[in-house]
């Protein structure tokens, strides 16, 4: 946050938890990452509506699933080694167990799985999937790793009823 008039986020700006936090460690509870996800998703929704707060999500995500890809993962991989590493961080991390179900490369779409998913797995049953941010994510790390534009559609998760996340991951034609 160097710059609070021109903001323009950078991994260095999520400090160093290790030696800031001696005693507490660098991990949280998934209860204190929920807190904050939801409540920002409610205050966002009382000001610009539901579809608006998705988009933003979804865009937060994007740029949270670029640098994480661009910071924590080593994109000169060949896929089936680039997706191992993936599934492994996403785990040390506590974010989800990732699972490739269908991959056309040369399409570029994917369905993918994410298990005991951090956004949404526990939650009550809505009727409709919550996980905006990681839509943005996962479509926000393959455009880093592949350098073409990705879009990701959620069409299962644990709100829907479901006991995991299904994601729709494609490359957008260059002509969208
Ligand atoms: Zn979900």
């Amino acid at each position: 946050m160097s710059d609070p008039k021109n903001y323009s986020f950078s991994w260095d700006d999520l400090g160093d938890s290790d030696s800031g936090r001696p005693n507490l460690g660098s991990t949280t509870s998934v209860t204190a990452y929920r807190l904050l996800a939801f409540t920002f998703k409610e205050v966002l929704c009382r000001d610009y509506g539901l579809e608006k707060t998705r988009q933003l999500f979804v865009r937060a995500g994007h740029l949270a699933g670029s640098q994480f890809c661009r910071n924590l993962l080593d994109t000169g991989l060949e896929f089936e080694a680039f997706i191992a590493q993936l599934k492994q961080v996403l785990i040390d991390q506590g974010i989800g167990v990732l699972r490739i179900e269908a991959a056309d490369l040369q399409q570029l779409a994917f369905t993918l799985t994410v298990s005991e998913d951090l956004d949404c797995s526990g939650l009550s049953v809505y009727g409709d999937t919550v996980c905006d941010y990681d839509e943005g994510f996962l479509a926000g790390i393959m455009e880093e790793y592949t350098g073409k534009e990705f879009a990701a559609e959620e069409i299962d998760c644990w709100a829907t009823g479901d006991r995991t996340c299904r994601f729709k991951v494609t490359a957008r034609d260059a002509d969208d």
